[in-house]
């Protein structure tokens, strides 16, 4: 199939190059779109991506200011349930291809403002002046889906002819149909049986790749093998902290998680484990034992993590929790003064640091270790995948032959299908049970004046019973400068007012770190009552005497960041309440309120907004799917990681005679595949 399609014209050659058809198997994996999952704009729902069939009111051209740009084509269309805004970048001659009374069939994603931004047009069959049963295709500039069709009907024959380089069995075990079939099927209107085969293909090669990277890995790269207690000076460590310093029994899932870490950290390859923990699940506990377990060899660890004022909380958590053992632990960041950093290197460089905790500052290069065997990422979806994998490369010897074993810790659950996409070379561990004791949190969403004046209510209640409260400003997204400016209004207001008779501080992103260190300790310590704050407490704050948190302007955040917030109060032994103000038609408040469960919260996310808006899947630059969709598509590619699994372990390298037509596909499939490459 890798004969060149023939067009007329160098125009339409063009067109084709853009829309991906080069070859005539690219052209027959083009495959026309399917009316009937066309909504009307009345059902439409922000963020998610749909297909419309509408009519042109109205069209014009506008200039862009920007140099070099092409004018936008902005039109009002509409269908029998309404109107809607939509913009086409690049595409001046839509004007006179397009004029009112065009009917159009529209795909892409429905925004704010009933604004539609479009993935791909194409007028409607009838429109064309073909019959209805008449598929039609995505097309661009100068490649009509008319001509599309003709190209296809003189290919299709070479369809019949086409190699399947998926494995029989494989075929009839998960019921695709074989290749050509299916890209037949695509052209006649079976669009479904077409798409689920091109779906599974998609999957499967980038299962296959990840999980190929990942077991490569795993023979070239070594680690220090951390089994049992060590027989060094520490020997026996794990065990003295969880049976002599630990004051709490662990959850049954955290055992869990720390037998499946140690015996990560006892195998002779380097840990690539995703701990992914409701918040307030105790990952903190997890990491220490997994650094001590190095200590315990004579190894060294490091924990990062993304803000001074979590890394602060950190060292003073791991402080506490290490108790009266005698471990040398540090703390570095980008404030440690001069003079403590240089003394702190050299005892790091020498071994005698044995746990150090810190920021970006740990990755700076003239950071250098004796040996460092255990790295943990805290809220690992914060940092680039550089960053991430930065403290790998200081690791006693060349960062080929070896590496640190690395615990990866988020809070923000990311629902399975995606842990998969976009960590597939990760394990993954969950921690679901929160610690004994602990009440769930009651959240409600308010609105308008007299709720307000409630909520300060509410409030005092809880500060005259000594508890201590948060107060979450309106997220001001146009600068930093802006939302601390926000922020310090809020905070003077409220000590003026509503808290007079309270203790009240104020924290954002713009203070220095040692004013917000002060404000953070004060808090902790009991000696502030309200802490008015912007999102710099979304991560890591543990204060479990506070136990009521109002955040403004909800709806501007994300559901994920709700919960991380959230997950602020609830931590101690009182229940906790969560003012949550903004309109309560919202669709993502209304479940927030409902569930204080972050994997479910996560599940609702995703059915929100769609696969590719997540957290975690934009950062890791995942590929956009051309025939799978999620997160429906799910159970499918359960289904393609489970055959890559099997295939690889029966033939790592894809050699055998009937792997080997799967191996080229790969390759050629690589190709599209390259933003997941740089995930991984
Ligand atoms: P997160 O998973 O959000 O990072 P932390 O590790 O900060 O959670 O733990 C949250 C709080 O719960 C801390 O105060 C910690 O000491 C406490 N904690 C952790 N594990 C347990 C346990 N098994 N029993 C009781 N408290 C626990
Ligand atoms: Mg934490």
């Amino acid at each position: 199939m890798e004969e060149t399609a023939s067009y007329p014209g160098r125009k339409a050659k063009e067109a084709a190059e853009h829309l991906g058809i080069t070859t005539v198997g690219g052209l027959l994996h083009h495959l026309p779109r399917d009316r009937r999952e066309a909504r009307t704009v009345s059902t439409l729902v922000v963020g998610e991506q749909a297909t419309v069939v509408v009519e042109v009111r109205s069209i014009s051209s506008r200039p862009v200011r920007r140099r070099g740009m092409r004018p936008l084509v902005e039109a009002l269309v509409a269908d029998e349930t309404g109107p809607l805004q939509v913009t086409f970048f690049n595409q001046p001659w839509l004007v006179k291809r397009y004029p009112p009374g065009t009917r159009l069939v529209l795909h892409g994603t429905y925004e704010l403002r009933n604004r539609f931004r479009v993935s791909s047009h194409a007028p409607t069959a009838d429109e064309i002046g073909a019959g209805d049963e008449v598929a039609h295709y995505p097309t661009a500039e100068g490649l009509s889906s008319t001509q599309i069709l003709a190209a296809v009907r003189e290919h299709l024959g070479a369809a019949r002819l086409a190699p399947d380089p998926l494995p029989g069995r494989l075929r009839a075990r998960h019921r695709l149909p074989d290749l050509p079939s299916a890209l037949i099927a695509g052209h006649s209107g079976q669009l479904e049986e077409a798409r689920r085969r091109l779906a599974f293909d998609e999957l499967f090669y980038v299962q296959l790749d990840l999980l190929r990277r990942r077991s490569r890995r795993a023979i070239e790269v070594g680690a220090p093998a951390l089994e049992g207690e060590g027989d060094g000076p520490q020997s026996g460590l794990v065990e003295r902290w969880k049976s002599e310093q630990l004051p709490f029994n662990l959850t049954s899932d955290q055992e869990r998680a720390l037998g499946v870490v140690l015996s990560d950290l006892g195998r002779s390859h380097p840990m690539q484990r995703l701990l992914m923990g409701e918040v307030g699940s105790g990952k903190t506990v997890i990491a220490l034992a997994a650094m001590l377990r190095a200590v315990e060899h004579g190894q060294q660890a490091a924990m990062m993590a993304p803000t001074e004022t979590l890394a602060n909380q950190h060292f003073a958590t791991l402080q506490t929790l290490i108790g009266s053992l005698n471990i040398p632990i540090a703390l570095l960041t980008g404030s440690t003064p001069a003079a403590r950093r240089r003394d702190m290197l050299g005892k790091l460089a020498s071994g005698e640091l044995a746990i150090i905790v810190g920021t970006h500052a740990l990755i700076e290069d003239d950071v250098l270790f004796d040996r460092l065997a255990v790295v943990v990422v805290d809220e690992q979806h914060r940092f680039g995948v550089r960053q991430r994998s930065a403290l790998d490369a200081k690791a006693a010897g060349s960062p080929r032959e070896s590496a640190p074993h690395v615990l990866h810790m988020t809070a923000t659950p990311i629902p399975r299908t995606l842990a998969l996409l976009g960590y597939g070379d990760l394990d993954v561990t969950e921690l679901r049970e929160l610690p004994k004791g602990r009440k769930p949190i009651q959240t409600h969403l308010a609105s308008g004046e007299r709720d307000r004046a409630r909520a300060y209510e509410r409030i005092r209640e809880e500060l005259r019973e000594g508890r201590q409260a948060f107060v979450v400003c309106p997220l001001v997204e146009e600068s930093e400068a802006l939302q601390a400016r926000a922020a310090s209004a809020e905070f003077e207001r409220l000590e003026a007012g509503e808290f007079e008779d309270f203790r009240v501080a104020l924290m954002h992103g713009q203070m220095r770190p040692a004013e917000k260190a002060a404000a953070m300790a004060a808090f902790a310590a009991g000696e502030v009552d309200v802490l008015v704050a912007t999102t710099v407490i979304e991560v890591g704050v543990d204060v479990p005497n506070a136990t009521v948190m109002l955040i403004e302007n909800a709806e501007r955040y994300g559901l994920s960041q709700l919960h991380q917030l959230r997950g602020r109060i609830g931590r101690g032994e009182h229940a906790s309440t969560c003012l949550c103000f903004g309109p309560k038609e919202s669709e993502r408040l209304t479940a927030f309120a409902a569930h204080n469960d972050g994997f479910k919260l996560a599940e609702i996310d995703l059915q929100l907004r769609g696969e590719g808006e997540l957290t975690g899947t934009r950062q890791s630059g995942m590929a956009a799917f051309r025939f799978a969709v999620m997160p429906d598509d799910g159970e499918l590619l359960e289904r393609a990681r489970l055959s890559a699994r099997e295939i690889l372990e029966q033939d790592p390298e894809l050699e055998m005679a009937e792997h080997v037509p799967l191996r080229e596909a790969l390759e050629r499939a690589r190709g599209e595949m390259t933003a997941i490459a740089i995930a991984a």
